[in-house]
């Protein structure tokens, strides 16, 4: 609530600043529970900009869930941009929670949101400006406890100094949990003792207790899934209702570490899904929504999911909009209910060139499949296409990169036998990162030079193609990311230095700066490059194996050679493969067909 207290206090500041609605709450769909009568409080920090974090669909989830509670109450902050910052230190103020505007210290729990390995030095900052110690030996018992969950928990290694507890695995039960025994043993324990007792709850890992820990796993229901949220008072990243059809992916790409972290499959039924859609979008008022998956046209219901909402905002002017589709599942009919009168641009996602690397990663995908699902996009008015790829992949050759340009090459050839124009060609060039819990996970990463010799190859090649645009994404950011998500504890050190010497924000490019990350190397003696280029061998102890996602370290290795032999494993939705979730977990897949 934007109260007269809070204008006083820092009235001034938001005055002086670029968006300050970034910083003021009371957004439509927000909660704004009474501070004063809720026993549990929890806040939600995410360590990116506003506009980046509203959208963000774990943030609902967690948001929604916690505030249904009546005796509990979730609050949320955001990184604060540069200008805030520079603005609140030069006045003496702390960072305050967008709908209570109490200050951090005065919350139970505070829950970062580590989406991405590059906001880890932003955590810090944020801890900073909460007066918050920043290492988590620093606190004692006035503080909050420091908690985080989110995709990078997957490896808390390289946090471990700063967080108190990591939440592995799905956060709908867990975190209320948390906080529930939290408040049932507050002001009776010492800190260390609450985080000991913690560290009980499944799915919960403490570094203090060190002890090994397995994912936590949500069932999917209509009472765990969101149908209103906070709309941002300018626009944000992704304006649109977000339903989520299915969690986990079987396809099983051996690179992929959403697919690997998140199995079971479980999807939602289409029932639910339509009526979750129409609320979501009657709620808050979006004209767009968005259906939520690691490959939404997986889902067993997918096309009578469409239609029926298709049919039901018929005229309305609210559009679905659907991830990229796989080329092996494609569907012009999905396609043109997805793209409405757009009809824009469409995205395939082959991942390598030739079909010896596509076995290696597991695809799944064959030219012919990818070729068919272009031609008949292009037949249907689609003139702009958009291809995904991944470079640097274990056991690549030069050849598998030819490959790239001659499958473009083949499109154009289909579209000349076709009679059709030739399309708008853009391919999105990522460097492959290897990641913790996948078949991949032992792998070395390209060094920087490697991949700028395969990235001028490939320039070279596509100078041969007039209707192609080539966009690679930054080697160096990437080996960054792999730098981190696979790091050991020692790699903490290497981020507090990077939080002293006022590192910030780093996923946004402007912020990055690579001669820092060199100064440091220097400093703590570390090599990024030795690290990241390094396989890890088959028979050591993982840094990462302290957080066990239930799929058998033997499964992952045997994927990793028959990668080496270019031998495919069929979709967990076709047939099960005995990974080992299943059975760990004792859980199991749940398909909507
Ligand atoms: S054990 Fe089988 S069914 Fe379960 S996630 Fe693994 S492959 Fe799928």
């Amino acid at each position: 609530m934007i109260d007269d207290n809070f204008l006083n206090e820092y009235g001034d500041i938001l005055y002086q600043i670029e968006r300050p609605s970034r910083y003021i709450g009371d957004e439509f769909g927000s909660y704004d529970k009474d501070f004063n009568l809720a026993k549990g409080k929890f806040l939600f920090a995410f360590p990116d900009k506003y506009e980046i974090g509203i959208s963000n669909f774990g943030h609902k989830i967690i948001y929604d869930l916690i505030n249904k509670k009546e005796n509990l109450l979730c609050d949320r902050i955001y990184a604060p941009d540069k200008d805030f910052i520079e603005l609140l230190e030069k006045n003496n103020k702390t960072l305050y929670a967008l709908e209570s505007k109490r200050k951090p210290m005065e919350f139970d729990i505070i829950g970062f949101a580590l989406q991405y390995e590059m906001c880890y030095s932003t955590v810090l900052k944020m801890l900073e400006l909460s007066n918050i110690p920043v290492l988590s030996k620093d606190r004692n018992d006035a503080h909050p406890i420091i908690l985080a969950g989110g995709p990078c928990t997957s490896n808390p290694n390289p946090m471990s100094k700063f967080i108190d507890i990591f939440i592995i695995g799905d956060g709908e039960d867990v975190n209320i949990e948390v906080l529930e025994k939290y408040i049932s043993l507050k002001n009776k324990l010492s800190r260390k003792e609450i985080i000991e007792e913690l560290a009980k709850i499944e799915g919960v890992y403490a570094p203090l207790v060190h002890k090994k820990t397995k994912k936590r796993i949500a069932q999917l229901s209509k009472e765990n899934h969101p149908i209103n949220s906070p709309i941002p008072h300018f626009t944000s990243v992704h304006d649109r209702a977000i339903v989520e059809l299915r969690r986990g992916c079987g396809r099983l790409c051996r690179f992929c570490q959403a697919s690997h972290i998140n199995l079971p499959i479980r999807e939602r039924k289409k029932e639910d899904i339509v009526e979750l859609t129409k609320k979501y979008v009657k709620n808050t008022g979006y004209d767009e929504y968005s259906l939520l998956s690691l490959s939404s046209n997986d889902h067993g219901q997918i096309e009578e999911i469409l239609s029926d909402l298709n049919c039901y905002y018929k005229g309305s002017g609210i559009n679905v909009s659907l991830p990229s589709q796989r080329a092996d599942r494609f569907s012009l009919e999905l396609a043109n209910l997805a793209a409405g009168e757009k009809k824009a641009s469409v995205t395939i996602a082959p991942e390598a060139g030739t079909q010896r690397m596509r076995d290696i990663i597991n695809k799944n995908l064959s030219q012919e499949q990818i070729i068919n699902a272009t031609i008949s996009c292009i037949k249907n008015g689609w003139n702009k296409i958009k291809y995904y790829f991944v470079i640097g992949l274990p056991f690549e050759q030069y050849s598998d990169l030819d490959g790239i340009v001659d499958l473009i090459e083949e499109v154009n050839l289909a579209c000349r036998k076709n009679g059709l124009k030739y399309p708008q060609i853009t391919c999105s060039i990522s460097v492959f990162v290897p990641k913790p819990h996948t078949p991949f996970q032992w792998a070395r990463q390209n060094t920087i030079e490697e991949i700028n010799n395969k990235i001028n190859y490939l320039r070279d090649l596509k100078n041969k193609l007039k209707n192609v645009r080539f966009n690679f994404h930054n080697p160096k950011m990437s080996q960054l990311e792999a730098f981190f998500s696979r790091g050991d504890e020692k790699i903490a050190d290497f981020i507090y230095e990077l939080y002293k010497n006022n590192a910030y924000l780093e996923s946004w490019d402007e912020n990055l700066d690579f001669d820092l990350y060199k100064k440091i190397e220097e400093k703590l003696n570390i090599s990024i490059e030795d690290l990241t280029s390094k396989e890890f061998s088959k028979d050591e102890i993982l840094p990462w194996e302290i957080v066990d996602y239930g799929v058998d370290k033997t499964w992952l290795l045997g994927e990793y050679k028959k990668a080496q032999n270019a031998i495919s494993t069929i979709p967990c939705e076709v047939r099960c493969n005995d990974c080992g979730v299943c059975k760990n977990l004792k859980t199991k897949k749940v398909l909507a067909k």
